[in-house]
């Protein structure tokens, strides 16, 4: 799916990462774990195209996209990656039907059976019913469901995930990484940030950065 080489990334005099290796296969689930400040949001906001300015080679399905102008980024972020964040990021104005057709409105990708797609997605998120609620008649976790079937409407081949229950309790956590689980069952390949080891415990594979060092395990970076 993708491959990070050697990748680094300053603010000014501050280097907020150094020296990235990563690869993720197409169907992998892949959690990001590490403290607060350590270079996570920095990190996937270059995987998901959404930082340009950084040293190294970051490949997305063996492309390199690193000097194509911002409207193509945005066609290609539109169709082929999908979002999920910590806070939602829901329009407050738009019911969840709304929420969730967004992405194929703006999609350049062909897309004949649009109501068909949303309906899909809003029964795998478990939201049936709920097509004409505002996001603040819904629960924090009946918000994210409203996210995740947005992220994914449009069958985007990866989704990246920004601390996903990072505002939700550990019960209403489970049932979110329940449908993320489902979802990478189904085919998607997912990327997910994350504080909680327990939340971490869903994906195949955890990484770990530290300082904006990226470790495959733990046991590396005590060593360090
Ligand atoms: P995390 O997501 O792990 O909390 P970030 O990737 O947001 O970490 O930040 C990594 C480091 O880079 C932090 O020390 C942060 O203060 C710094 N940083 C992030 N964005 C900027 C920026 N736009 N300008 C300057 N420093 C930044
Ligand atoms: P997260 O909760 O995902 O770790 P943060 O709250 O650390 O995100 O950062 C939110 C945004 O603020 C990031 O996109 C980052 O680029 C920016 N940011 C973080 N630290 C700094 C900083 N020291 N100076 C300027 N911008 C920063």
């Amino acid at each position: 799916m993708l491959k990070v080489t050697n990748i680094g990334k300053t603010y000014g005099k501050f280097t907020a990462l150094k020296n990235i290796n990563l690869e993720v296969a197409d169907g992998e689930f892949l959690a990001i774990m590490g403290p607060s400040g350590s270079g996570k949001s920095t990190l996937i906001n270059i995987l998901g195209l959404l930082d340009q300015s950084y040293t190294g080679e970051y490949l997305l399905k063996n492309k390199n996209y690193k000097t194509v102008s911002d409207n193509f980024l945005s066609r290609i972020r539109g169709d082929q990656l999908g979002f999920v964040f910590q806070n939602f990021k829901l329009l407050t104005t738009y019911n969840v039907y709304e929420n969730i057709e967004i992405p194929l409105i703006y999609s350049k990708k062909e897309q004949n059976n649009k109501r068909e797609l949303v309906e899909d997605v809003i029964e795998k998120v478990g939201l049936k019913g709920k097509e004409k609620n505002r996001p603040s008649e819904l629960s924090g976790g009946q918000q994210q469901r409203v996210a995740i079937a947005r992220a994914i409407v449009n069958h985007p081949n990866l989704v990246i995930a920004d601390e996903p229950t990072g505002a939700l309790d550990s019960k209403t956590s489970k049932e979110i990484m329940d449908i993320f689980t489902k979802l990478n069952q189904d085919g998607t390949t997912i990327i997910m940030v994350t504080h909680d080891s327990e939340v971490a415990e869903y994906a195949m594979r955890t990484v770990y950065i530290r300082d904006g060092r990226l470790y495959n395990d733990e046991k590396s970076v005590k060593k360090s």
